[in-house]
């Protein structure tokens, strides 16, 4: 059920040992000695605190009662802090800095990493953590931003998107539909929009007939570029026609389709194969996701015969 919070970033590791060590003994030998109260007073006010609205995208365990969270944030992209004390059974930050929820937080900044000092709830998405589909679905959605993104690059587009997308399978929208609209808008929002109108390698129009996709390439392939192209993969004109549907459309635009099952599987199949070509290894959520909906389909009275 974790699946997709509980891999550490080594990088970060060696700084906050310091930083967790520090808060919870009053001392720490990165800071020699000084407590944290003097480190912040000594600081020009504008560095030592600041607020922000985030999205909790994993946490892991630190130290005895501390939590390293890993959030996305409209002011500075991805950041790593410090929750102090969030584990304890009485911390009244702890229910604000679950995975999936929308929260405003005062930071109070140290030399190696910002410590949350105020939490509050904007949107708590419940059903997410209420419905396995839907949270295998917002693990998804947060895998692919927090793989795809880098600590202190903002980029307010996309925090604007991973809200909506959240919002939008909390109010249980089709997940196929929230999904695939999320990927192309995050692959725009990262540069990488496949080229879908024109083929990628001679750029003459696309027609209306069955074409090829390349990840290479970076788009469709017409049939005389696809055929025997290395790493190029078919696709269907209806499958095609609705992501080129869904890349120039609003959300609402987008949901008026009328996409069948097996259309939004084919699409479901090029985005992952393009994603994964991306980040250079697969991701971990597609496989957890498939199993809930195979476990689903299995204890569906429906489906027995
Ligand atoms: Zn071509």
């Amino acid at each position: 059920m974790r699946l997709g919070f509980c891999t550490q970033q080594a990088c970060a590791k060696g700084t906050t040992r310091q930083a967790a060590g520090f808060y919870q003994k009053g001392e720490s030998e990165s800071t020699g000695g000084k407590r944290l109260a003097d480190i912040i007073s000594g600081m020009p006010a504008r560095e030592r605190s600041f607020r922000v609205e985030a999205v909790v995208l994993r946490h892991s365990d630190w130290g005895e009662a501390d939590r390293l969270l890993t959030l996305y944030t409209r002011e500075r992209g991805k950041l790593t802090a410090i929750g102090k004390g969030v584990r304890k059974l009485r911390s009244r930050k702890a229910g604000h800095l679950e995975p999936f929820t929308q929260v405003a937080l005062q930071m109070a900044q140290t030399r190696d990493m910002p410590i949350i000092t105020q939490a509050e709830t904007v949107q708590g998405f419940l059903a997410l953590r209420e419905d396995l589909l839907l949270f295998g679905c917002a693990s998804y959605v947060i895998e692919l931003i927090d793989r795809f993104t880098y600590a202190g690059e903002e980029n307010q587009a996309l925090y604007r998107l991973l809200v909506a997308t959240l919002e939008r399978l909390n109010q249980r929208v089709l997940p196929d539909l929230a999904l695939r609209y999320y990927e192309l808008r995050i692959l725009d929002q990262l540069g990488f929009r496949p080229k879908l109108f024109e083929c990628a390698h001679c750029e003459t129009e696309i027609q209306p007939i069955d074409q090829f996709f390349s990840a290479p390439e970076g788009g469709v392939l017409c049939p005389k570029c696809g055929q025997g192209a290395q790493g190029a993969r078919p696709i269907s004109m209806k499958a095609l026609k609705y992501l080129r549907h869904f890349q120039r459309s609003t959300f609402t635009e987008a949901a008026r389709a009328h996409v069948i099952p097996d259309e939004y599987r084919e699409m479901e199949n090029i985005l992952n194969y393009y994603l994964t070509y991306l980040l250079e290894r697969n991701l971990n959520t597609p496989a957890f996701l498939r199993r809930i909906i195979r476990q689903m389909d299995t204890h569906n009275p429906e489906n027995t015969p």
